[in-house]
């Protein structure tokens, strides 16, 4: 019985392995197909504001692909896919020279700073460096207002030649953030040894900000270790304006979360920054 039950199990991991790659499979191939005819990716626009005084400093790019068969696929999951079969090169550099194009666009009631996400095989594509200075020259976007977000995986994965790309695009004028801090394989060398202008604190250390005393201690070691270091922080994931308030006294620079704006198509953002609600400057 215990044999029966035992293969049985075998059976059911089998065929949900099946399935994943099944999925995976699906996903490639539509993925695929959607950067051949720019079909079904979009950005939306999530506002970035000034803990001070609550000003429009910029906006993250966060990856949104809704596919017929598919429905909406997490931008987490369409990343991990295109890591694997290679398509991250071609769909970074869209979400890249798309995010560059929109906030150009922003550009004419004062500076905006728009900022990017990118994955490890990006960092480690030699041509990185090169394509990204084209397509702000083709675009039309100074450096300073591109910020590119790299999370403390993406940094292990490319510690010797990441660096040297990482140091040429710091000199440039981009600047370098690393997301999601303290969940990662967090190596206090990099700080030292990379030209990173922004800490941005995860989700996970705000959720359950200001009653839970670790998430508190957290916080206020990951402000001090920034800002003695002269970096700015962000805090992601802000939804509450107890967190907000919590963050603030301790000196968060800027506020990102659902507590000010969702993530948003780029025609809404354009809207919202033509209405002029937002008082805004990098
Ligand atoms: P991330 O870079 O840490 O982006 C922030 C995520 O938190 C976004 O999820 C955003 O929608 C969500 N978020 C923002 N404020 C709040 C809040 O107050 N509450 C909650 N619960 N969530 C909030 P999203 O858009 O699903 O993206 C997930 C992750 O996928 C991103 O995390 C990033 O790692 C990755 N990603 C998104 N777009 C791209 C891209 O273009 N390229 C790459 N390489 N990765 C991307
Ligand atoms: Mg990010
Ligand atoms: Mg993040
Ligand atoms: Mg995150």
């Amino acid at each position: 019985r215990a044999k029966e039950m035992g293969k049985n199990r075998c059976v059911r991991f089998d065929a949900s392995m099946n399935q994943a790659v099944v999925r995976r499979q699906a996903i490639e191939h539509a993925l695929r197909a959607a950067l051949q005819q720019g079909e079904g990716l979009a950005l939306h626009y999530q506002p970035l504001f000034a803990a001070s005084d609550r000003t429009l400093v910029g906006a993250e790019a966060l990856l949104r692909w809704s596919h017929a068969e598919l429905g909406n696929v997490s931008p987490l999951e369409a990343v991990m896919v295109a890591e694997d079969c290679g398509l991250i090169v071609p769909l970074g550099y869209w979400v890249m020279r798309t995010a560059c194009r929109d906030a150009a666009q922003w550009q004419a009631g004062g500076p905006l700073r728009v900022s990017v996400n990118i994955s490890a095989r990006q960092l480690g594509d030699p041509q990185f460096l090169e394509r990204v200075m084209d397509i702000l020259r083709e675009e039309g976007l100074p450096a300073h207002l591109l910020e590119i977000e790299l999370t403390e995986t993406v940094l292990m994965d490319n510690m010797e030649a990441g660096a040297h790309t990482l140091h040429r695009l710091s000199q440039l004028g981009i600047h370098l953030a690393i997301d999601d801090f303290g969940t990662g394989y967090s190596s206090l060398a990099y700080l030292r040894q990379l030209p990173m202008r922004r800490l941005k604190i995860d989700r996970s250390f705000v959720k359950d900000l200001p009653g839970q005393e670790h998430s508190r201690t957290i916080v206020t070691a990951i402000v001090a270790l920034a800002h003695g270091l002269g970096l700015q922080i962000t805090a992601e994931g802000v939804e509450t304006p107890e967190q907000a308030d919590y963050l603030v006294r301790q000196g968060c620079d800027v506020l990102q979360g659902y507590l000010f704006a969702r993530p948003m198509p780029v025609g809404e953002f354009q809207a919202q920054l033509q209405e002029g609600t937002a008082r805004r400057g990098v």
